[in-house]
């Protein structure tokens, strides 16, 4: 896939179709997958904390997210395909765990907002099996990390809002192979 350097961060320029390709190959082949989604409030704050752009940095791919991104790229004259969402992503991939029986971990938001999540996915996505769904205002993350270890999920999806969510995902990531995805206000969205 292509990858365009813009104030030195790499970014996915790829279409959506190609990307979501891109992610089911990786499901397919059990190759664990950290996806940060940028707008550039990240973007500046990896500018300024250094051990956050190491940690996006590290990331299997960095999307652009945000408008702000793909102008950046035109106005520095390193163009980017087009905007790779973390809610289309989510979407697309909640669509691949219903048609897969995937088991999935959903990490975040208030917590009746995580509820409604939970009653929304088993009545429009039924195949899909919850290995959990936990709101992102515990006090410690010790009962999802348990979880996680527990249950093996192969999608996580962590919606703490930046850098908790991407901090999260990178010291948990050694604990089940999947695709991880950081995506901020996504299940306010999926639940509004
Ligand atoms: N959030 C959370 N725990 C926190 C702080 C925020 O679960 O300690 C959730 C918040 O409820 C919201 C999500 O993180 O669902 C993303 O918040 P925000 O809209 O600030 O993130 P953005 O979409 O701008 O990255």
């Amino acid at each position: 896939m292509k990858i365009q350097k813009i104030l030195n961060f790499n970014f996915v320029s790829a279409t959506n179709q190609e990307f979501d390709s891109v992610l089911v190959k990786r499901l397919e082949d059990r190759q664990n997958t950290f996806v940060v989604t940028a707008n550039p409030e990240i973007v500046m704050y990896a500018r300024s904390h250094p051990e956050f752009a190491k940690l996006i940095s590290k990331s299997t791919y960095l999307t652009p997210d945000g408008i702000g991104i793909i102008y950046a790229g035109k106005q520095l004259k390193t163009p980017l395909n087009e905007r790779i969402t973390g809610y289309d992503t989510f979407l697309y991939l909640l669509q691949v765990a219903q048609e897969k029986h995937l088991k999935v971990l959903f990490y975040g938001a208030k917590p009746e907002v995580i509820a409604a999540l939970e009653q929304k996915i088993k009545t429009e996505y039924p195949n899909i099996q919850i290995a959990g769904a936990f709101d992102g205002y515990l006090s410690d993350s010790t009962p999802v990390i348990e979880c996680i270890k527990n249950t093996q999920p192969e999608l996580v999806f962590v919606a703490l809002g930046s850098p908790k969510q991407e901090e999260f995902i990178d010291q948990n990531l050694t604990l089940t192979t999947a695709i991880w995805l950081g995506i901020g206000g996504s299940f306010d969205a999926f639940t509004g």
